[in-house]
């Protein structure tokens, strides 16, 4: 199974380089921020838990988003899945490892995205003027970008640590990233 979590900042990409990705891998997407984005416009009960916390730029409760990703790992019909915006900390990258086990699967590995920090903010107000985004404005943008150094750069050492983790330039061309990112998986794929 060709399992790969996409790691960066917010603003660094992820999104646009996930699409290239899974058409070209043949796998099933999955964006925690999406997906809880979809849970506020639907009004959910979830939704409504979690609107402020969004709102805030802080990442909402493991067990929300552990939830969704298990749904997800369990009904992949695909070759593999692509992780968005998961895990976003140490614990929630635990927890992977134990449901990819679980379901007798395991990541191939981590790429992170890696692009400088005015870069980001750049890119994440230039979306702010036509994503609607309720979390792209330039306070919640400073909030987004500390969870992001506190709680999910330390995934990265996780990663480090198990040789899963690719670090990837992620400004430039588009499809160079893209080539980049693909040249880094195919590697993984053939050693696997
Ligand atoms: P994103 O679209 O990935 O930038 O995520 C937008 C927001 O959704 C984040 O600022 C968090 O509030 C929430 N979120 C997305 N993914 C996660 C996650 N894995 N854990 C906790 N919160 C998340």
């Amino acid at each position: 199974m060709i399992n790969i979590a996409l790691f960066g900042a917010p603003g660094a990409g992820k999104g646009t380089q996930s699409k290239m990705l899974v058409e070209k891998y043949d796998l099933t997407y999955v964006s925690t921020g999406d997906a809880l984005r979809k849970e506020i416009a639907d009004k959910t009960p979830l939704g409504l838990r979690i609107k402020d916390i969004m709102d805030a730029g802080q990442l909402v409760s493991d067990e929300i988003v552990v939830e969704m990703i298990e749904k997800i790992i369990a009904g992949n019909t695909r070759k593999g899945v692509l992780f968005d915006g998961f895990p976003r900390n140490v614990a929630q990258a635990e927890t992977l490892d134990k449901l990819l086990a679980k379901y007798n699967t395991s990541l191939l590995c981590m790429i992170s995205l890696d692009v400088p920090r005015e870069e980001l903010v750049r890119r994440m107000l230039e979306r702010a003027k036509i994503s609607g985004r309720s979390d792209d404005n330039e306070e919640t943008i400073k909030n987004r970008l500390r969870e992001y150094e506190n709680k999910t750069l330390p995934v990265a050492d996780y990663y480090k640590g198990k040789g899963l983790y690719i670090p990837v330039i992620g400004f430039g061309n588009i499809d160079d990233i893209s080539r980049n990112i693909m040249k880094e998986i195919d590697a993984k794929i053939i050693n696997n």
